[in-house]
């Protein structure tokens, strides 16, 4: 089985992301991997939080939705996990994909107050409310418990299952309004710091500013989580929007544009930040969409500029009207800025939009991170 297991924690790592315009909820590493009772199995399993993963997916209705994980620095050596899993939780550390502390503190609520993500957590947090009064709000702090088909969440405080994001802080706000540049050299979270030279790639220092998590105040200043180091200002942070894919009715992914970074979308475009959606497309779609079918552009003023780049051309749902005499041909070679709600339809069925414009339509079950591993399946516990 070690070979579907690690195809597992390949995809898990694909839902792993400091992100702060991507991650859908906060997590504690730590405390995630030692939920026994979700598959009854050993006491410590990386594959718990692919479980957990897979649960916020089917609750939100959205695939590759990804989760902001905190891991305290002694789980990179905790032997109730396989030296596989160790090696796996290492990498994500080098790569800043996940924040590795030596304090985590309450470093998960001050993300989710900055953020404003919901807290995945079995720990009381009542006692807090006076700091962090969303808490008490539905869907902000939910506990994953054993299901029949998998985890479900079950509020503490709050009432409600569904996850529920807020807005962010005023003090995250302006935290992601600007760069940051961490001292300490290869700092994988605030790259930049004079370190990395030629292994700059391999550290995964390269992340674009708007990739950048939200510091740490716990200091007063804006101050680097992993390191304890004060951050400098590096200047504005580049203007961002968050898109959305939908195919068939469902999200399937979201994707970040920034000011400084197009990104073309397709059946499968070239380059690091393009948006491949070939694995989701049947055999007529394939055959429609172009490698690269069309290209979004942020423009200064914050406007989202699409420009077809293929073969068929494309359509637009002015305010995502469905009513077919209203959409509106985008020839090839042609642009357009979309307006509020519109979406770009690449094919019947397949759009992209502002992911606060596009949400999914359709009851559905979202694809499972866990799909490579069988045997996880037959461990969960009988309804
Ligand atoms: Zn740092």
């Amino acid at each position: 089985m070690r070979f579907e297991i690690s195809k597992v924690l390949d995809a898990i790592e694909g839902r792993v992301s400091t992100d702060p315009s991507l991650a859908r909820a906060v997590v504690d590493l730590a405390e995630v991997i030692r939920w026994q009772n979700l598959d009854g199995g050993r006491p410590a399993s990386l594959l718990r939080l692919g479980m957990v993963i897979d649960a916020l997916s089917r609750q939100i209705g959205e695939d590759s939705v990804q989760v902001y994980a905190i891991v305290h620095r002694a789980l990179l050596s905790d032997a109730d996990l396989t030296s596989n899993e160790r090696m796996v939780v290492r990498r994500w550390a080098d790569d800043g994909l996940v924040e590795v502390l030596d304090q985590p503190g309450d470093r998960m609520l001050e993300v989710a107050d900055l953020l404003g993500l919901p807290v995945l957590t079995r720990a009381r947090l009542d006692g807090l409310i006076g700091r962090y009064p969303w808490i008490g709000q539905a869907g902000r702090v939910l506990a994953p418990v054993p299901g029949a088909g998998g985890p479900v969440f079950i509020a503490h405080v709050g009432g409600g299952q569904d996850p529920a994001t807020g807005s962010r802080s005023p003090a995250g706000v302006k935290l992601l309004s600007r760069q940051w540049r961490c001292p300490e050299p290869g700092c994988a979270l605030f790259g930049g710091g004079g370190g990395g030279g030629a292994f700059a790639d391999l550290a995964g220092t390269d992340r674009g500013p708007s990739e950048q998590p939200p510091p740490t105040l716990r200091t007063g200043a804006p101050t680097c989580p992993r390191h304890g180091a004060r951050l400098s200002d590096a200047g504005q942070r580049p203007r961002s929007e968050v898109l959305a894919v939908r195919i068939g009715g469902l999200v399937r992914r979201r994707f970040v544009l920034t000011e400084t970074e197009p990104v073309a979308v397709g059946r499968a475009p070239d380059g690091p930040g393009a948006v491949q959606l070939g694995q989701w497309l049947n055999d007529e779609a394939r055959r429609w969409i172009s490698r690269s079918h069309v290209r979004f552009d942020l423009g200064r003023g914050g406007e989202v500029v699409v420009t077809d780049t293929s073969t068929n051309g494309s359509g637009v749902r002015p305010g995502g009207s469905m009513v077919e005499a209203e959409r509106i041909p985008l020839p090839p070679q042609q642009s357009r800025t979309l307006g509020e709600g519109d979406l770009i339809e690449l094919y019947p069925g397949v759009q992209v939009g502002r992911a606060a414009e596009t949400a999914s339509d359709a009851t559905y079950t979202p694809n499972s991170v866990m799909a490579e591993a069988p045997t996880m399946a037959m461990r969960l516990p009988r309804p």
